[in-house]
């Protein structure tokens, strides 16, 4: 019989913020969750952490000097390897949202913001 490790977690799917737990023991229980998303959430959180990373990269030659970014979801224990990769990386205007700009171990990187090419207005 397999040890049993229990993990609480507050889902930060909406803002109900439920209160679950998840249960491993051989079989996986979940309890306290008010929707499959909040359970699915939870088990993942319980088995293989993520988090969407969302920071800024520099721009050369664009009307703004950063532009905001998102990844896909990325392991927890991965996420200051990514960080650390988007730190070297320099984007070219124009930018459009939802471009892919970059992609670090598979991982995509989306713009969220528009940029254009030409003076940086301040
Ligand atoms: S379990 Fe469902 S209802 Fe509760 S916080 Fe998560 S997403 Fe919202």
């Amino acid at each position: 019989m397999s040890p049993t490790s229990k993990f609480r977690v507050n889902c930060i799917v909406c803002p109900m913020s439920c209160y679950v737990e998840v249960e491993l023991d051989g079989e996986i229980r979940v309890t306290g969750y008010r929707c499959p998303r909040g359970k699915e959430w939870a088990v993942q959180e319980a088995l293989s952490p993520k988090r969407v990373v969302v920071t800024v990269l520099k721009v050369k030659g664009g009307d703004l000097p950063v532009v905001s970014v998102k990844t896909d979801p990325v392991p927890r224990d991965k996420v200051r390897e990514v960080i650390r990769e988007l730190s070297k990386v320099e984007l070219v205007p124009p930018l459009r949202v939802g471009q892919v700009v970059a992609e670090v171990d598979g991982v995509k990187v989306y713009v969220t913001r528009e940029v254009r090419g030409g003076q940086q207005t301040f």
